[in-house]
């Protein structure tokens, strides 16, 4: 007889003292139970026959439940909360965490209950409604961003559209009259616009408390009439005592008896600061920016 002993010398420090035979008192291939003490601290039945063909520790291998080390509710706690009150008498402390059978388990975010084998469980299944859940969450989520860039887009198209409006109208002296009855209007004091009224011929903009008025002087189309004309304008002004402010262009030609604020060019810049200067000599504070008002000035252009 070849004895454990001889064949497995190795093994045999796991032999437990308590059985009655050494291993050198029985076959390597015998079928008889024995005892023995792993090196990982569990104590376990097995023949030597098994061991020899490289059987180890059943509760290390999972092959064996051992309430308290490798049952489900020792390797996983947090699916052992989950185990459905429908499983009872079935506990998670019977099964081991790579037991094939299906059990019911309640999800502890959702409540909800589903089927689902245990091994599926350990190696991290979760809850199909919450799966699906945040998967409609994920949708929702990118199908707002989606709408959230064509809007943006939308937006800064307008926006685009808009300057471009700008840039057409900045270059017409029709936007320029509308932009600055439009600030006139908001000086609070009265004002009348293209009315004979005080000096026997037309003003542009005139208010008749302050006194003032305000004329916008682009190229003069036909020579020296037109000068001849705005000439008188200044003088009748000058003599009725209404001080006359002319927006001229910036190599127009400078009238005398009047003040002139110079338009440098097409530019909004050029335009807000211009005007800042006009109504600062009409000693109105106002703040001009043709930019931000575009709307509402075109809106009052409209009407
Ligand atoms: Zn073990
Ligand atoms: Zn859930």
């Amino acid at each position: 007889m070849r004895s454990f002993l001889e064949i497995h010398p190795n093994l045999v420090s796991e032999w437990s003292p308590v059985n009655e035979l050494g291993p050198d008192q029985v076959s390597y291939g015998s079928n008889k139970p024995i005892i023995w003490n792993g090196v990982c601290g569990h104590t376990w039945t097995a023949t030597p026959k098994n061991r020899g063909n490289n059987h180890g520790c059943p509760y290390c291998s999972s092959n064996k439940i051992l309430v308290g080390v490798n049952d489900l509710a020792s390797r996983h706690p947090e699916l052992a909360k989950e185990w459905s009150g429908k499983n009872l008498p079935a506990m998670p402390q019977q099964y081991g965490e790579f037991s094939n059978k299906p059990f019911w388990w309640k999800c502890s975010k959702c409540g909800n209950e589903w089927l689902a084998r245990i091994a599926d469980r350990s190696e991290g299944h979760g809850c199909p409604f919450c799966v699906a859940k945040s998967r409609e969450e994920r949708w929702q989520e990118r199908r707002n961003a989606k709408q959230e860039l064509l809007a943006t887009r939308r937006r800064e198209h307008l926006i685009q559209v808009r300057q471009q409006q700008l840039t057409r109208d900045l270059k017409d002296s029709g936007f320029r009259i509308a932009v600055i009855r439009y600030y006139s209007a908001l000086t609070g004091f009265s004002v009348v616009y293209d009315q004979v009224g005080h000096i026997g011929i037309p003003l542009q903009i005139f208010f008749p408390e302050k006194c003032a008025a305000i004329e916008l002087t682009s190229h003069l189309r036909e020579g020296w009439r037109d000068w001849r004309y705005e000439n008188a304008k200044n003088w009748l002004c000058l003599n009725s005592g209404i001080k006359l402010i002319r927006i001229i262009p910036q190599t127009g030609y400078k009238f005398e008896n009047c003040k002139c604020v110079r338009l440098k060019n097409d530019s909004v810049d050029a335009l807000n600061y211009t005007l800042t200067q006009v109504f600062k000599r009409l000693k109105i504070p106002m703040d001009i920016d043709v930019s931000r008002d575009y709307e509402k000035i075109r809106r009052y252009l409209a009407c």
